[in-house]
């Protein structure tokens, strides 16, 4: 027996797809943790729904460690989901989210651990660089959080990704938001607890390409938007005022013009504008609507966020 109990850091890795990079990930890992004997550690593997060997090197790999469980999704529920599993399987006192690509570099979990040991609940990355990207992703990465800032009432932090250390009461936070439309980087905003930010250089994919395209993001931004703001849809009232309170001026103007110089067929071109414009607003509006309705419906069915078809442990639980 040990006079002191070690605390326990569980590493979570949704992986998808990454095969090529799991080795040089977990090479990387065994460096921290092998500096830092001070702790008991936990791999936490999530394989979300791979199509390629991933789930066999994670199972070689955990043959080499004892440290090392995973989760075997039933299919790619996406990376909000695998997190949710990850933290869900965590067992640790504390747990470190982290990308399979080694886009987050191991190297600054030593750091996270010192603030943890401060008494800060949520130690996230900041990133200065975003790495390789085209100059319009970025553009438009910015002028959405910006967006998302102004409309919502909680603070969607700009450039801090999904890596990053949570206390265990942030871990237990996160297992009670059930929404199975995840939103996670505004859920680590909204359950608050004590933050703290560090800041790092992210570099670009070790091998693979990422797994979100465009429309993936575009996706996922109107996800953000409609998960945490119900302003567009005050927007969609407004502008409906507003142009009702038009029409009514200009219906009058056209009664009284009509009424006192009669009414030669003219005036198509306003017609057709008119038409198009009302229409436009309302099928805007109504697509707004439509989005609440669904996110509704979805979270009505209230199922699991995601499914395991496998959990293997981790084999050694402090053996020494
Ligand atoms: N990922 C996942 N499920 C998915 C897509 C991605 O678990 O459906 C994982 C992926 O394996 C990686 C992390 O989420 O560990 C980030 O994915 P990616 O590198 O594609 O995103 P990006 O770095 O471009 O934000
Ligand atoms: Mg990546």
């Amino acid at each position: 027996m040990r006079e002191i109990m070690k605390k326990k850091v569980s590493i979570i890795i949704p992986c998808h797809n990454e095969e090529a990079s799991l080795r040089q990930l977990y090479a990387g890992v065994t460096e921290v943790t092998g500096a830092l004997p001070d702790y008991e550690w936990e791999l936490l593997f999530i394989n979300d729904g791979s199509t390629d060997g991933t789930l066999q090197v994670i199972k070689e790999l955990r043959e080499g460690d004892g440290r090392i469980g995973y989760a075997d999704l039933s299919r790619n529920f996406g990376k909000e989901s695998a997190m949710l599993a990850g933290i869900d399987y965590a067992t640790g006192d504390c747990a470190i989210i982290m990308d399979a690509d080694l886009q987050d570099p191991p190297a600054l979990i030593p750091e996270m651990l010192r603030w943890w040991e401060e008494g800060y609940q949520d130690v996230y990355a900041r990133r200065k660089s975003r790495g390789k990207e085209s100059r319009v992703r970025r553009r438009l990465t910015l002028a959405y959080y910006k967006l998302l800032q102004r409309t919502s009432r909680v603070n969607v932090l700009q450039n801090v990704g999904d890596f990053r250390l949570l206390d265990r009461k942030c871990l237990d936070a996160l297992r009670q938001l059930r929404e199975s439309e995840r939103y996670t980087k505004g859920l680590f905003c909204w359950i608050g607890y004590r933050k703290k930010e560090i800041e790092f250089d992210r570099g670009d994919r070790v091998s693979g390409s990422s797994s979100y395209s465009m429309w993936a993001l575009i996706n996922l931004a109107i996800e953000g938007i409609t998960s945490f703001t119900t302003v567009p849809l005050r927007i969609a009232t407004l502008m409906g005022f507003v142009i009702s309170f038009l029409t009514i001026i200009y219906i009058a103007y056209f009664l009284v013009k009509t009424l006192l110089y009669g009414d030669p067929v003219r005036g198509f071109p306003t017609l057709v504008i008119v038409t198009l414009f009302l229409g436009g607003v309302q099928l805007f509006s109504l697509g707004i609507i439509g989005e609440y309705l669904g996110k509704v419906y979805h979270e009505t069915k209230r199922r699991p966020v995601y499914l395991v078809n496998e959990y293997s442990e981790p084999n050694e639980t402090e053996k020494n």
